[in-house]
């Protein structure tokens, strides 16, 4: 057989014959938990399989998802070591190289949980060929002291927060984040902002058409969940009730579990701040299976405690503190793809974003550190068949 041809369109003839075949442009798709259909390929986007205009790999074998997502990276920076030395210019540099490693790992969707200046938004402006889809937030907000410091991120008195929101803060990447809780020395951490506020901010993010993200490491989850917060990151000590209302609104879950452990082991399990770490993670592995079956939005993140691209391992880790394989691959893909309203298939008229796996994930999520074949818009990526 001429291994240029996608096997599974050879014509078969009324004998049983096969024969050449009538087109060599249609690509399969097999989703998890839905019947194989085909569709083609014409410049960046879908079409239907007939009117395909491009060569397309056989994927009749294949498992295929509309792409992994990572709802907290930080494509400006590198390492979780390297805060003090970030410039604009470095942050600049860095997004072009970060965000195609996404993509080399099959990482289609990225949320930019911020960085420390405005330059995030940067990455909205870079070929859309070789980035991931990307929605942003600006430089990170919060109050004196209620934050790394050094200049990282815009420091804003609370009283000053909403008005902030209202005349500087950058809302065209889709996102603002607020820093909902930081340790004081001799206080451990401490809530950044008053509820009032917080719900304030919130109403006026909203009225700029983009959603909140806040970094909640201790305890401001709830009031954050209450103020009506859309994304609630890392989140280890939300409550059942807040999970509850999260469910009920739409609202997203980002528990970056390989960040904790990440933490966890730098500040070393016998410190204050390590201490707090172990218990949230052992709260998230009840909050997690709960999670799930209140159908909460729970999504993958990874928070620049892993290489830019690895989700997998997030993916894996969120299986291993409760979720299912189907409800680990929804996190690392199609939960997210819903939540930013892209299609959650291969989709006619939509772009040309797919990427394949050898095993089904919903039998094991293992499966998606290893993508075969990965299309942005229209173009492979990378396939490791040649
Ligand atoms: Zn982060």
């Amino acid at each position: 057989m001429d291994a240029q041809y996608p096997r599974s369109i050879w014509q078969v003839t009324h004998d049983g014959r096969r024969k050449k075949p009538v087109y060599a442009a249609v690509m399969i798709i097999n989703m998890p938990s839905r019947e194989p259909y085909e569709i083609g390929v014409s410049g960046s986007r879908f079409v239907e399989a007939d009117e395909s205009t491009v060569e397309l790999p056989d994927t009749s074998d294949l498992w295929a998802l509309p792409g992994l997502a990572d709802c907290h990276a930080h494509v400006t920076m590198t390492s979780l070591r390297e805060f003090d030395a970030i410039t604009d210019e470095s942050m600049r540099t860095a997004i072009p190289i970060n965000t195609w490693a996404h993509l080399e790992h099959g990482v289609l969707l990225i949320l930019d949980k911020g960085g420390k200046s405005d330059t995030t938004l940067v990455t909205l402006d870079h070929d859309a060929d070789l980035r991931p889809f990307t929605e942003t937030a600006g430089a990170m907000i919060s109050p004196p002291g209620g934050y790394y410091g050094n200049g990282f991120g815009t420091e804003v008195e609370p009283d000053a927060l909403v008005e902030h929101i209202r005349t500087k803060a950058a809302t065209r990447g889709g996102w603002v984040k607020l820093v909902g809780d930081w340790p004081r020395r001799g206080q451990g951490p401490v809530n950044n902002w008053p509820q009032d506020v917080l719900t304030e901010a919130v109403r006026a993010v909203h009225d700029a058409g983009a959603r909140v993200a806040i970094h909640s490491m201790a305890h401001s989850a709830s009031d954050a969940v209450a103020a009506g917060v859309d994304s609630i990151e890392h989140g280890p000590f939300l409550t059942e009730s807040d999970l509850k209302i999260l469910a009920a609104r739409g609202g997203a879950w980002v528990p970056t579990i390989v960040n904790m452990l990440f933490l966890r082991d730098m500040l070393g399990v016998e410190s204050s701040g390590g201490k707090m770490f172990v218990t949230g993670l052992e709260r998230m592995r009840e909050n997690l299976p709960l999670a799930e079956s209140l159908g909460v939005t729970v999504l993958a993140g990874t928070d620049m405690a892993v290489p830019h691209g690895e989700v997998a391992t997030e993916a894996v880790l969120l299986k291993e503190y409760g979720l299912s394989d189907a409800a680990a691959t929804a996190a690392t893909s199609t939960a997210a793809y819903r939540y930013v309203g892209r299609p959650t298939q291969p989709t006619v008229g939509a772009e040309a974003d797919v990427v394949f796996f050898r095993d089904n994930p919903l039998e094991g999520v293992e499966t998606l550190a290893e993508p075969v074949i990965i299309m942005r818009r229209g173009k492979i990526v990378r396939s490791t068949r040649g």
